[in-house]
């Protein structure tokens, strides 16, 4: 049965931890259920594109919406099966069906990371810890890595970078007093809404404001960093007047 019981050890950087999952682990695919796993707008751009669906499609079909409190910011939810066990809809015998494309957080598991940012600097300071939960066998693995290895094993930097340029929005103390219903849709369309957010970015009006040419919205919409960093300073402009 799985032993739900956990702990987070802090982590320092440099220092390291013992962990390997693969087939062989008898708790193989045991923790790809039961989850609440949210999902960043990179998430949900990177699994649509590996699904060759477009992103309202995999909204649609694999999504929860929720509303932060308190400001109201739209964000989704992985939707896990509606089966006795609550599975993870990518989960097979096998493995992850969408490994290349796994969100952040099935990524950077057993580390976390918490942010924030400096009152005074504004940089990001990131504290990490090892989630130590009694279920999973891969911390009796031989395998170590220190924080470092880990990111970089599970190719997590342009997930990081664009998370955390989402998390500052997102978390701004600006938008504690709440979000009108506008700013909620608006929200919803340039995180996750790309086919709205097409025609946005081909309106008269959104093209003069940003000096868009054809050639530049074209780019944008086929690179999905580019895309996204572009829609994050948008909404920082629109929302916190940065
Ligand atoms: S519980 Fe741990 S070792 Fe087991 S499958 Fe999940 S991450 Fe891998
Ligand atoms: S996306 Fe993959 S790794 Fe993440 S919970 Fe689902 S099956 Fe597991």
């Amino acid at each position: 049965m799985k032993d739900e019981s956990s702990f987070l050890k802090p982590l320092r950087r440099g220092e390291t931890f013992r962990f390997a999952c693969h087939p062989g682990v008898p708790c193989f695919t045991e923790c790809c259920r039961d989850l609440r796993l949210m999902l960043t707008p990179y998430d949900v751009l990177k699994l649509a594109e590996g699904l060759k669906m477009s992103v309202s499609d995999f909204v649609d079909n694999y999504t929860n919406l929720e509303f932060m409190e308190p400001s109201g910011f739209p964000v989704l939810f992985l939707a896990m099966r509606n089966d006795e066990k609550r599975r993870c809809p990518f989960v097979t015998n096998e493995g992850c069906s969408v490994y290349p494309y796994r969100p952040s957080a099935c990524r950077i598991y057993p580390v976390a990371r918490a942010t924030k940012v400096h009152p005074v600097h504004g940089t990001l300071i990131e504290n990490f810890f090892l989630v130590r939960e009694n279920h999973c066998r891969g911390f009796e693995e031989n395998k170590e890595w220190t924080i470092d290895e880990w990111l970089q094993d599970q190719e997590l930097k342009n997930y990081l970078t664009l998370n955390d340029h989402w998390t500052r929005i997102v978390m701004h103390p600006n938008l504690k007093k709440g979000l009108t219903e506008a700013q909620r849709r608006f929200a919803y369309i340039l995180c996750y809404d790309h086919d709205k957010l097409a025609k946005m970015l081909s309106s008269d009006k959104v093209r003069s404001t940003f000096g868009l040419t054809e050639k530049a919205i074209s780019s944008l919409m086929e690179d999905s960093d580019k895309l996204l960093h572009f829609v994050f300073n948008w909404l920082a402009m629109s929302l916190l007047g940065r």
